[in-house]
């Protein structure tokens, strides 16, 4: 039995967290490559009682049209809003994300269609490379291989070895894929102050997700200097440690410190899901303000 002064306290507690309004400003759709669409990922927001939600889909802006209109019917508030993925120094993925942005501006769009067929235009190189060397491999296999994932390296490896030009994976990749071999084409890769300058140039604010997953501060005070307004210090991968070096890291660096489920299900015991880390909606109004179309 809890004592009557502590079950005042977490009345008082549930009645506060009740009473304000809260925002998921992570979260996926089949835009994606989440599980729900759009219009589903509002309705388990209006389930959870959100006052708003960012539809953060990886580099496509496809679902924000829906979840708007879901949206206005439900009484939630969506941010248009994105996470593109960029790679630093070759090796270091990070990934930026957008809110308030203009996320009809053409040149947006065009720039990110092309993101997303980078993948399969490369696929698409290195058949064409390996053709050219007498390897018979064709595309279509290497799509079937692929089943609908990102296309890549691997999946043509492996039509390389079932059409008998290699005898493992490992020789594919070592006689025809890798640098300096005759069928390697360079991966097409956008570095995180390109996505910050992307999100900038249409008047929104860039922040950079999953700080303390990245844990690169260094790079951090760099893309500071160029632009990035924003930190996403709630995530369900942070520490409750992480979490809090990064809320003071936010503070004393005048950041935005936003957070969100990164929901990517209908969420289960062991997957985050929608409403399932939140921020007070004051982060909301601090990123429109922050954003140009404020
Ligand atoms: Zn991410
Ligand atoms: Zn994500």
């Amino acid at each position: 039995m809890l004592s009557l002064a502590k079950q005042v306290k977490r009345i008082a507690l549930t009645n506060y967290l009740l009473m304000e309004p809260r925002a998921d400003l992570h979260i996926h759709s089949t835009a994606s490559d989440g599980m729900l669409t759009p219009t589903q990922v509002v309705e388990a927001a209006a389930q959870a009682g959100l006052a708003a939600v960012a539809l953060t889909d990886h580099d496509t802006v496809a679902g924000i049209d829906e979840a708007l209109a879901a949206g206005t019917r439900l009484g939630v508030e969506v941010v248009p809003a994105i996470e593109i993925s960029s790679t630093h120094a070759e090796r270091v993925e990070v990934h930026i994300l957008g809110y308030f942005f203009d996320y009809k501006a053409p040149d947006l769009v065009d720039r990110l269609e092309f993101l997303r067929n980078a993948r399969w235009e490369r696929a698409k190189q290195i058949v064409e490379k390996l053709n050219a060397v007498g390897v018979p491999v064709e595309f279509d296999r290497v799509v079937e291989i692929a089943r609908g994932g990102a296309i890549g390296r691997p999946h043509v490896a492996r039509a390389i070895c079932e059409v008998g030009a290699a005898g493992s994976i490992d020789s594919a990749f070592g006689h025809f894929l890798i640098e300096g071999c005759p069928a390697y084409v360079p991966r097409y890769k956008v570095t995180p102050f390109e996505a910050i300058d992307m999100i900038i140039a249409t008047g929104g604010v860039a922040g950079c997700a999953h700080v303390a997953k990245l844990k690169r501060d260094e790079l951090l005070v760099e893309m500071i200097k160029h632009g990035l307004r924003a930190i996403e210090v709630r995530h369900p991968d942070h520490s409750s440690v992480g979490r809090k070096f990064y809320t003071r890291f936010a503070k004393t660096r005048g950041l935005i410190a936003t957070g969100g489920s990164d929901a990517h299900y209908f969420g289960s015991e062991n997957r985050p899901g929608i409403g399932d880390v939140t921020v007070p909606y004051e982060i909301v109004s601090q990123l429109k303000q922050a954003s140009h179309g404020a």
